[in-house]
């Protein structure tokens, strides 16, 4: 099968909602970036896209609550202790937290995200949801994106008015982490297992992954159940062991978004990415994230909407590749 035939093969089993193998996936992903061939694969994903989510865009937004150094150590998490990034702990204030989520929504957030290091207090977490509700009405959901969670805390967090949760088995996981990677696996099926959502993206994509590790990554998702998934990119921070290595480029991005969006059929109906970009968002992706406080991309707190991308510039880029930005999941 030559690969036009192969594009075209993956838009059709995708619009029938079905998912593709892996040496599918690594068929596309190892087409050349920037070639006539990935032009045709991300056109053809963009298509699938606005055929598949209805023209419907979702802004994702984080609030990083605790810049504090984390003992699981991460390669590329800039919360590493061991990196000494941090030089000041700083917890979100409680009016901060309401600004920001008043902003999200009246920006059209669909999606507001609790976003913690790995053993930040579930309870207190969950004492939050209904504060900012009372305080912010609106039809977004909740989202935590925390430690570990059995099936009980699952249950509980359920529960406590969250919508869903997002957990990932990262790329190198066990290597580039102190994790195993059960551990992920088993927190990934406890939420999906429960009356929360799973959402999971392909992360954090460095240089050396190769399109093995990408689809076996994203295939992991679509067994856990994820009903959103999408790429992230690994940002090389200063101080951390990936400090001098590249990121990847918007083309590249959009290049694995494209494959993603191509490969979940109509399981993962969502595709995010991020760092969003123009071209990102014409690749096949309908989610992009605004974030601010804590962020484990940075090696500073961000007082405002990190790098520059507010709800504005979202709104423009969903407006911009032709989605409707819909604040309700
Ligand atoms: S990625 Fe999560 S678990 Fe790993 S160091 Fe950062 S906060 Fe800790």
């Amino acid at each position: 099968m030559s690969i036009r035939e192969a594009i075209r093969s993956a838009s059709e089993k995708c619009l029938a909602g079905e998912v593709l193998t892996k040496e599918e996936m690594i068929r596309l992903l190892d087409i050349p970036v920037g070639s006539p061939d990935d032009d045709r694969l991300r056109e053809t994903a963009d298509i699938a896209a606005h055929r598949l989510t209805g023209n419907r865009g979702y802004i994702w937004c984080a609030v990083g609550m605790d810049f504090v150094p984390c003992t699981m150590n991460c390669t590329f998490c800039s919360f590493g202790e061991k990196w000494h990034v941090i030089k000041e702990k700083r917890h979100v204030s409680e009016e901060k937290i309401m600004e920001s989520v008043r902003r999200y929504a009246a920006g059209g957030a669909a999606y507001v995200i609790l976003r913690t290091t790995e053993f930040y207090s579930i309870d207190r977490l969950l004492e939050y949801i209904p504060r900012i509700r009372r305080e912010v009405p609106g039809d977004y959901v909740f989202v935590l994106n925390t430690g570990e969670m059995t099936p009980e805390i699952a249950e509980k967090v359920a529960k406590g008015g969250v919508y869903g949760a997002y957990h990932a088995l990262r790329l190198r996981e066990g290597r580039d982490t102190p994790f195993d990677e059960q551990t992920r696996i088993d927190t990934m099926m406890s939420i999906a297992g429960s009356p929360l959502k799973l959402i999971s993206l392909t992360e954090p994509i460095g240089p050396e992954h190769t399109s093995e590790e990408i689809a076996e990554r994203f295939l992991n998702t679509v067994r856990c159940g994820a009903v959103m998934g999408g790429a992230m990119a690994r940002f090389p921070v200063a101080g951390t062991p990936f400090e001098g290595t590249r990121r990847l480029n918007d083309e590249e991005m959009a290049h694995i978004t494209a494959v993603l969006r191509l490969s979940g059929g109509s399981t993962i109906s969502d595709i995010c990415v991020h760092p969003a970009s123009d071209i990102a968002m014409r690749s096949g992706a309908n989610v992009l994230v605004v974030e601010c406080g804590a962020i484990p991309r940075d090696a500073v707190y961000s007082e405002s909407d990190w790098a520059n991308t507010d709800m504005a510039i979202a709104r423009k880029r969903l407006t911009d590749a032709n989605y409707r930005i819909s604040h309700v999941v």
